[in-house]
C-alpha cells in the first residue's frame, strides 16, 4: 500500500479516508469524531517488520509504542501483524492484556514505575522490563525471586544527544528525566549493578533521543554512541549486550512545512539504523545484537484524522476571524501544550481553493483552546464538517474531560467500511465516579 493514498477528494469533492467519505461518517457517528485508516496502520507495522526480516535476518522486533493511542484494537492489530508493543503504565498493560496481547512481546517503559505497576507487569509475565531507577531494579529482582523466575531487563541510557526536528545537540552533560547518563558514568555503573542481581538477566540497552524528527544523522549519532558505550562494557564488565533498544521518534506530516515520508521513506531510515549497527558491530567485534525500534506517532499518526462541525463564526476586524469547533483541547490538547501545527480541510468542500487564514478555537473556557491560527481554509460556515490531519497519535491518547465535554468516539476504517473501536462516552460515564458524602447528602435534605 502506498500509504499516501490515504486520504482522497471524492467525485462528490468530499474528503474520503481509507475509501470512506468524511460527510457519511459524520452523519453517521456525529461530530467530534477520530477516524482511522486500518490499511495505513497496517502498511507501517508491516514495512519496519519487513524491514527487520530482509535486511537484519529477522533477527529483531518492532515495538509499537503504545502510549501514540491505545485502546484494544490496536493491541489486536499489533498482535495480528506479529510485531511487539511497548508499554509505559499499568493502564496501557492492562489494556493490552484485555486485547489478548501475548505479554512476553510487551516491553514496559517508564521513569517511575510504580511498585503495583511492577508487580502487575510481572503477574501478568511481561516480557522485558526497562530499568529506569535502581530501586526499582532492587524491587523487580525481589519480586522475580518470589515467584522462581529471572526477568529479562534493559537498561534505558542516555547518549547525551538533544534531537530536534531538523537538528540535533549532543550534550556532555545529560540533564533528563529519563535513563542513565553515559557520559558521567552512572550508565557504566547501573550496567555493573544489574549484572549482580540473582533474578535479574540484563540483556542490554534502551534509549529514545526524542520525537516528531526528521533529521536521520540523530538516530545514526545515538546508535554510534550506543556502541561505543557497548564496546567499553564488554572491556571492562565481559558484558556483551544482547539486546539493542532503538527507540521511536520518527517524523511525520503535519503541515507542509514537514517531510512527506512514504512507506518507503521510513524504510529508509530503519535501514540506515541498521546499517549502523552492521558497521559498528563489525568496527568493535561484536555479536550483532537483537533490536528493537518503538515507532508511535509514526505508525499510527498519519493514519488518523479528526473530524468537527463549524459552528460559531466570529470576525473581529483587522485582528483575526476564529472559526469554532464542536472539539478543543479536550480531544487535541495539542496545540495548547506545544504550539503544534495542523492542517485543516472543509470535508464536505474538500476541492474548494482555501481563500483566508482563520483560527480555529475550540469550545473550552480558555483562551488558548485553538487547534491552530492561521489555517489556510475555504470561507467557512456553520455546519461545513471540518478534518483536522494527522491526528492519530497524542490526540485521543491525550484527551480528558475538561469542561465534562465528552471524549469523543474512535471508528477504524477498513475497505470503506467503519466501525467502533473506542465507543463514544455519555454524561452517566462522566459521574460513573463521583461521590457525594453522606453528610453533604444529609445537609442538602434539610
Ligand atoms: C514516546 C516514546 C516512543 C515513541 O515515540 P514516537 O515519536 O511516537 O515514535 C518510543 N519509545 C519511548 C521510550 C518513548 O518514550
Amino acid at each position: 500500500m502506498n500509504t499516501r493514498d490515504t486520504l482522497k477528494i471524492n467525485d462528490k469533492g468530499h474528503l474520503e479516508i481509507g475509501g470512506a467519505d468524511c460527510t457519511d461518517l459524520a452523519k453517521r457517528f456525529g461530530t467530534p469524531l477520530y477516524v482511522f485508516d486500518e490499511a495505513y496502520i497496517r502498511a507501517m507495522m508491516r514495512v519496519y517488520r519487513d524491514t527487520i526480516e530482509t535486511e537484519y535476518d529477522g533477527n529483531g522486533l518492532v515495538l509499537y509504542a503504545s502510549k501514540a493511542f491505545s485502546c484494544e484494537a490496536m493491541y489486536a492489530i499489533a498482535k495480528q501483524e506479529k510485531i511487539g508493543v511497548d508499554v509505559v503504565s499499568g493502564g496501557e498493560l492492562y489494556t493490552a492484556m484485555q486485547a489478548g496481547f501475548p505479554a512476553e512481546k510487551i516491553y514496559m517503559h517508564g521513569n517511575n514505575k510504580l511498585p503495583r505497576e511492577l508487580t502487575y507487569a510481572l503477574d501478568c509475565g511481561v516480557g522485558t522490563i526497562v530499568v529506569d531507577d535502581a530501586e526499582e531494579a532492587d524491587l523487580i529482582d525481589a519480586e522475580a525471586e518470589k515467584r522462581g523466575i529471572v526477568q529479562s531487563v534493559l537498561l534505558r541510557i542516555n547518549p547525551g544527544i538533544e534531537a530536534h526536528t531538523h537538528a540535533y545537540v549532543q550534550t556532555a552533560t545529560t540533564d533528563s528525566k529519563f535513563g542513565f547518563s553515559i557520559q558521567n558514568g552512572t550508565a557504566a555503573k547501573m550496567t555493573a549493578y544489574l549484572l549482580g542481581k540473582k533474578h535479574l538477566r540484563m540483556k542490554g540497552y534502551h534509549c529514545h533521543i526524542g520525537s516528531q524528527i526528521f533529521e536521520k544523522q540523530s538516530f545514526v549519532l545515538a546508535v554510534e554512541k550506543n556502541f561505543a558505550f557497548a564496546a567499553e562494557m564488554k572491556k571492562t564488565l565481559g558484558f556483551e549486550t544482547e539486546t539493542l533498544n532503538m527507540g521511536g521518534g520518527f517524523g511525520i506530516w503535519y503541515t507542509d512545512e514537514d517531510a512527506k515520508i512514504d512507506v518507503n521513506g521510513y524504510k529508509k531510515y530503519l535501514e540506515a539504523l541498521i546499517g549502523t549497527v552492521k558497521e559498528k558491530c563489525a568496527e568493535y567485534g561484536l555479536k550483532r545484537p537483537y533490536i528493537l525500534i518503538e515507532p508511535g506517532r509514526s505508525i499510527v499518526g498519519e493514519a488518523g484524522i479528526t473530524l468537527y462541525t463549524v459552528g460559531a463564526i466570529k470576525e473581529i476586524p483587522n485582528v483575526r476571524k476564529y472559526v469554532a469547533i464542536d472539539g478543543g483541547m479536550f480531544d487535541n490538547p495539542r496545540y495548547a501544550l506545544y504550539q503544534s501545527k495542523y492542517t485543516a480541510i472543509l470535508a464536505n468542500r474538500a476541492a474548494e481553493a482555501p481563500c483566508e487564514l482563520v483560527s480555529v478555537s475550540g469550545k473550552c473556557c480558555e483562551s488558548g483552546d485553538l487547534i491552530g491560527v492561521n489555517m489556510n481554509l475555504p470561507e467557512a460556515k456553520r455546519g461545513d464538517i471540518m478534518a483536522i490531519l494527522s491526528t492519530g497519535a497524542y490526540n485521543y491518547s491525550m484527551a480528558s474531560n475538561y469542561n465534562r465535554n465528552l471524549i469523543p468516539a474512535a471508528v477504524l476504517v477498513k475497505d470503506g467500511k467503519a466501525e467502533y473501536i473506542v465507543k463514544p462516552q455519555t454524561y452517566e460515564d462522566l459521574v460513573r465516579n463521583d461521590a457525594i458524602p453522606a453528610y453533604l447528602r444529609e445537609e442538602n435534605r434539610s
